[in-house]
């Protein structure tokens, strides 16, 4: 039952929690519901599940326009900027900002519906060449430039940190996250919040709890395994 393995997440949340002093509150499990049918995302709604993961717009499209509960998506994969259009005013977040251009394109398409979106800059911090994101020296520039545009609100940081046997292995990325999130947020940039460290997945999430991860985005310990060939 998918609900089960969504309780377990939460149980390990709340004890890593308890390990680092912090309050349990302060960490929003997203269910990464990609690929999965909207029957999955149905049955956990049903239990008041409200905050559903999705990589690809189309794909969160197809499921927001067919969902029956008032549950939120969030945009957690990479953004190309013909897809802007189908994924402002849909996304409740979309956690992977990491150019000007694409927060142009989402300043623009939010403008026409006077309508402001929240967003949150990817950082590729341990540097993998595969990933997006920008590199942590990049990110206040960025943000700054981003700042200034009316109708897009950066609400902090994400990032995806490498596929690691031993999630440990993650947690100087975790901490070095965090340490950036503190320092842009001491510069009291305007129009900026830095409160939200979007960071874990089923690999490292625990560890990334103990580190001050705010959201953490899990999908295959509450899904199970995903296959990308149906
Ligand atoms: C797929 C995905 C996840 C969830 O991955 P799991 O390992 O299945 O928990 C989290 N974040 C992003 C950006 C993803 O694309």
């Amino acid at each position: 039952m998918l609900i089960e393995n969504y309780r377990e997440v939460e149980a390990n949340i709340v004890k890593a929690c308890e390990r680092s002093g912090r309050d349990p509150k302060e960490v929003t499990l997203i269910a990464v519901s990609k690929t999965k049918p909207l029957s999955d995302i149905e049955e956990l709604a049903s239990y008041g599940v409200m905050e559903f993961g999705e990589n690809k717009p189309q794909e969160m499209k197809e499921k927001i326009e067919n969902v029956s509960k008032p549950v939120h998506f969030h945009l957690i994969g990479h953004l190309q900027t013909n897809k802007v259009k189908i994924t402002v005013g849909k996304a409740v977040l979309i956690h992977s900002v990491d150019s000007l251009h694409l927060a142009e394109a989402i300043e623009k398409e939010s403008a026409k519906r006077d309508f402001v979106t929240d967003v949150l800059i990817e950082v590729n911090m341990a540097e993998e060449e595969t990933k997006f994101g920008l590199s942590s020296d990049e990110t206040e520039a960025l943000v700054r430039e981003i700042s200034k545009l009316p109708h897009v609100k950066i609400k902090g940081l994400m990032t995806i940190a490498p596929f690691v046997p031993d999630p440990e292995e993650n947690r100087p990325v975790f901490k070095a996250m965090k340490e950036l999130l503190l320092d842009i947020k001491s510069k009291n940039i305007d129009n900026v919040d830095m409160d939200i460290l979007s960071m874990g997945m089923t690999n490292d999430y625990i560890v990334a709890v103990e580190e001050g991860s705010t959201m953490v985005r899990v999908g295959t310990a509450i899904f199970g395994a995903r296959n990308y060939n149906v």
